[in-house]
């Protein structure tokens, strides 16, 4: 019976730990194994479909693979402050943030497991991120073209497809997932409350996160995505 006992409080507080730990995973708050800045599994998948874009004259480039929660509330409170200052209300502050930029806790760059992309194929003056150049005749749209055609067949998937009903973060034909591992990432994050996720001192604005904030970023930001990550095998 002790040794049962034992045995069993082991493997409680074994589960816990594990929970404990993926949730620091998904969080950002602590860096899985990286190459990189990609997980492994990622980024082998990723150079594998590196190099079948090589040989159609597309050089992909990532700008943006793994960041921290620390890097991600940087960017928060920085673009913050600038709104703020800019004469914004708070709220529509926050607003504007969301637009492209995650609430600390809650990005997928978080993961290790997306990549924001460009062809370094062609000439790229300026901002690199901005959708015209990923369409027409942009230095990144001979790329866009391609992943449409081949990226799944490597597990990678555009999230912020521009379906004109979607809501939440706007499009962006940079940003791509390795759907074998974020799918559970997503899973894990979406059993956890957002206002515990945002109980943090240092983020800016935090006074104006309400549950009406929490509610409506959760089902527009989080999950009004490409359908495709949350289907069943
Ligand atoms: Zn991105």
């Amino acid at each position: 019976m002790k040794a049962m006992l034992k045995g069993l409080f082991l493997c409680l507080t074994m589960h816990a730990f594990a929970q404990h730990r993926d949730l620091d995973l998904v969080l950002g708050k602590k860096a899985p194994e990286l190459i990189n800045n990609m997980q492994v599994e990622v980024y082998e998948a990723f150079d594998r479909m590196r190099a079948a874009a090589a040989k159609k004259g597309i050089e992909i480039k990532v700008v943006s693979a793994y960041r921290s929660y620390n890097r991600q509330r940087e960017i928060w409170n920085t673009k913050y402050k600038a709104f703020t200052q800019e004469g914004l209300e708070p709220k529509n502050a926050i607003k504007k943030i969301i637009t492209y930029s995650t609430l600390p806790g809650t990005s997928r760059h978080h993961w290790g497991t997306d990549i924001d992309i460009i062809d370094n194929a062609n000439p790229q003056p300026g901002d690199v991120l901005l959708t015209e150049k990923f369409y027409d005749n942009g230095p990144s749209s001979a790329l866009r073209d391609w992943m449409n055609d081949n990226a799944a067949t490597f597990g990678f998937f555009e999230v912020y497809t521009n379906s004109p009903n979607r809501k939440g973060f706007a499009h962006e034909p940079w940003h791509y997932t390795y759907r074998p591992l974020s799918k559970s990432y997503l899973e894990v994050l979406t059993t956890h409350a957002l206002s515990e996720i945002a109980e943090d001192d240092q983020l800016l604005g935090r006074a104006f996160l309400d549950n009406e904030f929490f509610n409506t970023y959760t089902s527009a930001h989080i999950l009004d995505i490409n359908p495709i990550l949350f289907a069943q095998e």
